[in-house]
Order: structure tokens, then C-alpha cells, then sequence
């Protein structure tokens, strides 16, 4: 015997917390952890700190406010990163300078 009944079925349907819209991709702010739609967000690397600009397959997640109120946080880790990189040139020139000339 066939009969036809119907199913009914739930499913999760997320929306985007800034605009309303519904997301096709499920997306997430890694700071403020809101779903949120491609517009409102960027994909980066937490190594390039740029927006829209990542390596690898899996970028990181932000949305476009905490990206914007972040810009502080953002410019102080890139130049902390940066002071960083000449200290350590340094430490490695004069641990070269040290070996071949001994005091
Ligand atoms: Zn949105
Ligand atoms: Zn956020």
C-alpha cells in the first residue's frame, strides 16, 4: 500500500545579526561571535590583519564593526609585530657578530 503523507521538517535557519538577512553560509564574528552575512563581514588571517585578505582555505571571520571598532587593536598588534621582527633582526645579528668576533 502507498499512501502520502507529509513530513514535516525542522531546520536551522540562521540570519545575519547586523542587516536581517538570511545567511546562506553560515558565518561567525570571531570577536563579538554574531552571525553575519557576507556583506557585513570580511574574511582575513589573523597573520596579514588585512581585510579580504587571507592564506590558506580557511579564513578567519569578522564582522565589518568590530572590524572597524577594532582598527586601534588592529594598528597596535601590526606594529607591536613589527617592532618585534627588528628586535629579533637585531638579536640575530648580534649573535652573528659575537661568534665571529669573540671578546
Ligand atoms: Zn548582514
Ligand atoms: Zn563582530
Amino acid at each position: 500500500m502507498k499512501k502520502q503523507i507529509e513530513v514535516k521538517q525542522k531546520k536551522e535557519v540562521y540570519y545575519c545579526d547586523i542587516c536581517g538577512k538570511q545567511l546562506s553560509k553560515h558565518r561567525k564574528c570571531e570577536i563579538c561571535g554574531r552571525d553575519v552575512c557576507q556583506e557585513c563581514s570580511i574574511f582575513f588571517d589573523w597573520d596579514i590583519l588585512k581585510p579580504d585578505a587571507f592564506e590558506g582555505d580557511y579564513p578567519s571571520v569578522m564582522c565589518v564593526e568590530c572590524w572597524d571598532k577594532g582598527k586601534k587593536y588592529r594598528d597596535k598588534i601590526l606594529e607591536l609585530r613589527e617592532e618585534c621582527e627588528k628586535k629579533e633582526e637585531e638579536l640575530i645579528s648580534e649573535w652573528k657578530n659575537n661568534i665571529n668576533n669573540p671578546v
